[in-house]
């Protein structure tokens, strides 16, 4: 409270002393700014709509889990290195060492199968946190993702691809229409 008034807003009591707007009776705080209800749908924020950004392979989730199949898990290994490039490459803020990650999924096998599901996870993870940088609200769960990897082994690459084809559509959808 003041003597004076100390800007708008301020009114001046039944006692002769000024309040700030927030003490008034009849005060109501402004409304919390509208958050968007889908991926990328209303407002895109600057860095999804750039032009220049890097964008990952469309890949569909068939043909992944097809070639993982064909090639006896080689190509499963080829393509999990390439999806944690190209999201490193995407979100420069993810850090990911993509030969690591491959790594973890193979020859970490021998250390109690440990590594490969910490590495589905945090892969899952991964993408999460560059959904959420985009301001996505719907993403991936990494719960679901290691569940899948652990109870339904072919239900991972199936969820991992289409949650990364999506997000890789979003952003191809942007740059068409952006000027
Ligand atoms: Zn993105």
């Amino acid at each position: 409270m003041s003597d004076v008034s100390q800007g708008p807003g301020w009114w001046q009591a039944t006692d002769g002393r000024w309040y700030p707007p927030e003490n008034h009776p009849q005060y109501q705080p402004p409304p919390p700014p509208p958050q968007p209800l889908s991926a990328m749908a209303a407002a895109p924020p600057a860095a999804a709509q750039s032009q220049d950004m890097f964008v990952g392979k469309d890949r569909s989730p068939a043909s992944v889990l097809g070639l993982s199949i064909i090639t006896l898990g080689i190509y499963y290994l080829v393509w999990y290195y390439k999806i944690n490039n190209e999201i490193r490459q995407h979100d420069p803020d993810i850090k990911v060492s993509p030969g690591w990650a491959v790594a973890a999924i193979s020859i970490g096998a021998i250390l109690f199968f440990i590594p490969p599901l910490v590495s589905s996870y945090t892969t899952a993870a991964r993408i999460r946190q560059m959904q959420l940088d985009d301001g996505q609200v719907q993403t991936i769960s990494p719960v679901v993702a290691l569940l899948l990897h652990i109870f339904l082994g072919i239900g991972y690459p199936l969820y991992i691809a289409s949650q990364l084809r999506e997000h890789w559509h979003g952003h191809r959808r942007i740059m068409r229409t952006a000027p």
